[in-house]
Parts: C-alpha cells; structure tokens; sequence
C-alpha cells in the first residue's frame, strides 16, 4: 500500500504527530523538529521518542520525514551563515535516526545572483562534511525548488550532479509538484504534445523558465527514480513557469488536475511516499479534504 500523509504541526511535542496524521487519513507524517523559523533547537533528549514510537503503533503511522528549518542555506557566502546552517541540518538528521525517520527534506539555499556553477562545489563539500559526521541511520533529501530568488535545485540536473559527486547512500531527494510545475517541468506527457493554444508549454506569457521535456521524462534521462524518496504534492497558486513557490489546494490552483493525476500513476511514482503541503480550509495546514483529494486522483 502507498504511503499517504502530510506535515502536521508538533506543538506540544512530536509525539502528537501521529494522531494528527491519522485523523486526517493519513499513513505517514512529515513534521519539523523545532520552529521553522528560529535555529534554536530544544535538546534532542527532550523529544519523547518511546511515547512518539507507541502512537505510531497506535494510529498507523510508518514513515517520518522530517523537513529542515528555511533559513539553511548552504550556498552563503558568509560562513557564519552555512556554520549556523549545517548545525542545524545536523540536528535534524540526529533527530532523523532518534526518531528512525526515512530523511530529512531540505531546501539548500540560494546563490544570491552568483550562479549555479560558482557555489555548486562548496555545496557538496558541505554535504559531504555533514554526512560524515551524521548517524549512518540517517538520510538528507534534497528538495527541488521553483526557482526565484537565485534558489538552487529547480533544475533537476543540479541534483543528480549533488548525488553524483556527493556519492553517499545517505543522499536522496525529494520531488515537490508545485516547485517543478513553477520551474517548468509540466507533470502531465500529454500537455507536451497537444495541438492548439490551450497547451500550457505553448503560451509561455511571462514564463522565463519552461523546459523541453516533462518531469517524467527529465526524471528517467537522468535517472533519478532509486534515489527519490518521497513526493511532496501540492497545487500551484502561480503560472507554470513562474518560478513562484505559492502552494495551493489540491483543485484549487493552476495545475491541471488530469496532469498531476497522470503524475501520481506512474509506475515508478506508485512506489513512493507522498506528502501534502497544502493550506488546508482554513490556512492551518493539510486537512482530510486534501488528503482525500489525494486519494481519488490515485487509481488503484
Ligand atoms: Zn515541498
Ligand atoms: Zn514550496
């Protein structure tokens, strides 16, 4: 059976994840370890791991992934910036096998305007350093991005040349629909190849960054499928193209149904976990709506 789950909040404690994501329907949780918006950590061993493992039991819950913390960018030009950033992927990754998590999910940063090719090797001496010195317990995923503000990863060659010369079985990624479609990579094969104006690849208004090919075919050229651990699902607020990381409800955005839909039943996308990062009804996160939205567009 397909892993289906989505963040939920961890206020009180990460123990309480578990129930939050089975009472929306879900079989798995991605969750952060602390504030996303502060590097402040609480100690590892105030996390109540045996009680986090008994509600697991309990409600059903399998995998967790654990999402690092937006202000990490690996790719600063200050060191006290990637300083503060690699210790707190490296307590995301500790929590990550305290908690036998299945990855931390990460955004590396942006270039600021250097470009890709300049800061590309100090990022993956920073990975390397880190997982060195990580649990072997313990896995970094790396999240494409939708491009604006220099953000690194939105194309999705810059991932596989990470895994390439990173080299560590601790290294995977996560795909996320929202940033893919922002990036220009259609997620539905038909909307390539359809006639007339109504094809979203052929009415490129304002897109500055639409791709020759669809994420499925730039994912099998590559050949990203072993080390794709997990699918963020999410619609878009934003034009495809945009480079806008605006996620919206699934239905709701800009995203055609029929080609997340077409997405969502590949075969090789059938064996992954997938995870909601929507806004919810009422703009607290994914709700059972989403999650059961989720489930209608996957066939059997
Ligand atoms: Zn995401
Ligand atoms: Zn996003």
């Amino acid at each position: 059976m397909q892993q289906i789950g989505a963040h939920v909040s961890a206020a009180g404690g990460v123990e309480n994840t578990p129930k939050r994501a089975a009472d929306i329907g879900c079989n798995c949780l991605q969750l952060f370890s602390g504030s996303p918006r502060v590097w402040r950590k609480t100690d590892l061993a105030n996390h109540d791991v045996d009680k986090m493992f008994a509600e697991q039991a309990k409600y059903g819950v399998s995998s967790i992934f654990t999402h690092a913390i937006y202000l990490v960018n690996l790719a600063s030009d200050k060191p006290e910036l990637i300083e503060k950033s690699l210790a707190t992927l490296k307590y995301d990754l500790a929590f990550d096998a305290l908690v036998k998590g299945s990855g931390v999910i990460v955004h590396l940063g942006s270039h600021q305007g250097r470009g890709w090719e300049t800061v590309r090797e100090q990022v993956a001496t920073e990975i390397k350093q880190l997982l060195n010195e990580s649990s072997a317990n313990s896995t970094l995923l790396i999240e494409n991005s939708a491009g604006q503000n220099g953000k690194l990863n939105s194309d999705l060659a810059e991932i596989r040349w990470l895994l390439d010369e990173v080299d560590s079985p601790k290294l995977g990624w996560c795909f996320d629909t929202c940033h893919a479609h922002a990036a220009g990579y259609a997620l539905g094969e038909e909307a390539k190849q359809k006639d007339g104006q109504d094809s979203l690849i052929a009415e490129p208004t304002e897109v500055k960054n639409v791709r020759a090919e669809t994420a499925l075919e730039a994912i099998n050229r590559l050949e990203l499928w072993s080390s794709l651990k997990v699918i963020h699902v999410n619609d878009s607020r934003d034009e495809f193209g945009s480079g806008r990381d605006r996620h919206a409800n699934l239905g709701e955005g800009i995203i055609p149904q029929a080609d997340l839909k077409y997405f969502l039943n590949y075969s090789q996308t059938k064996e992954i976990p997938l995870l909601l990062e929507v806004p919810g009804a009422d703009k607290k996160g994914p709700d059972a709506k989403n999650v059961s939205a989720l489930k209608q567009l996957l066939e059997d």
